[in-house]
């Protein structure tokens, strides 16, 4: 089973389980390696009420430490953070970035302005907008996180689906720009099974996405963005047939930001 990169711990105050269930899930999974990667801090704080601050790093180290120890050496314990691109972040970004030896970065677009428009608390807003222009918005600002070279996997690709919100027609025109954006990047995305589990009942990004990546040679991971132990690895099998059917034979392994491919199976 391929490394689950994505999963989150309670620091982020909307997640749940001690590490020790994590580990005991991933080791059950068969997963060869697992990723912490929680929401990481934002500057100015407080900033929202859905992730760590920036003085419990310290207290995520240790939640880590206890991972790797549950873990006892029987697969490797990788480190790494989710971070919101947000206008104006890289100098923060790069400022996380040097703060300790991660093993990658996970940029995810969660906010449009200050919008976090996946966030349920705002569901009403999607009712009053353009439905196409919150995902040109969206692209746009999807491609400028690719632009930056900051991250080494770009989060669950079309999020922006994830309440059904999905503009008419031919979605192409929103996905050619941004997967040569990703391309020049060279940063890998990944193939997000939580999307099966929200409104749009389909893991980010959509087939069609995912074959246009492929296409373009854009590396993939496969990850459960797991918020409870029993979420991780989460549709794993699934997920390797959706990718084996978009034409990936492989998925990226991450250490100290350094890359290595694995087979698919
Ligand atoms: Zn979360
Ligand atoms: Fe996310
Ligand atoms: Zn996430
Ligand atoms: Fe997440």
């Amino acid at each position: 089973m391929p490394a689950d990169y994505h999963t989150h711990t309670p620091l982020c105050r909307h997640a749940e389980g001690e590490p020790e269930d994590y580990i005991d899930a991933a080791l059950a999974a068969g997963v060869t390696e697992y990723g912490i990667s929680d929401h990481a801090p934002q500057i100015p704080e407080p900033f929202d009420d859905w992730r760590m601050a920036v003085d419990e790093l310290p207290d995520y180290f240790q939640w880590i430490e206890r991972a790797r120890k549950q873990a006892a050496g029987k697969i490797p314990i990788r480190c790494g953070l989710e971070c919101d691109w947000l206008t104006g972040c890289e100098p923060w970004i790069a400022d996380l970035a040097a703060r300790h030896d991660w093993d990658y970065l996970i940029g995810s677009v969660h906010y449009l302005g200050d919008w976090d428009f996946d966030n349920p608390k705002w569901l009403g807003r999607w009712a009053e907008c353009d439905v196409d222009a919150v995902w040109t918005h969206y692209w746009e600002t999807y491609a400028k996180m690719a632009d930056s070279g900051l991250f080494d996997i770009l989060g669950h690709p079309d999020l922006v689906k994830k309440f059904s919100h999905v503009p008419a027609g031919d979605l192409d025109r929103f996905y050619e720009p941004v997967i040569d954006a990703i391309a020049a990047s060279g940063s890998v995305i990944e193939l997000n099974t939580a999307g099966w589990h929200k409104p749009c009942g389909e893991a980010y990004p959509t087939p069609r996405f995912l074959e246009l990546a492929c296409s373009a040679g854009i590396g993939l991971v496969i990850s459960s963005d797991s918020h409870a132990p029993n979420e991780v690895a989460r549709d794993f099998p699934k997920a390797i047939a959706l990718a084996k059917a978009a034409g990936y034979r492989e998925t990226i392994l991450f250490e100290r930001r350094q890359r290595r491919t694995e087979a698919l199976v």
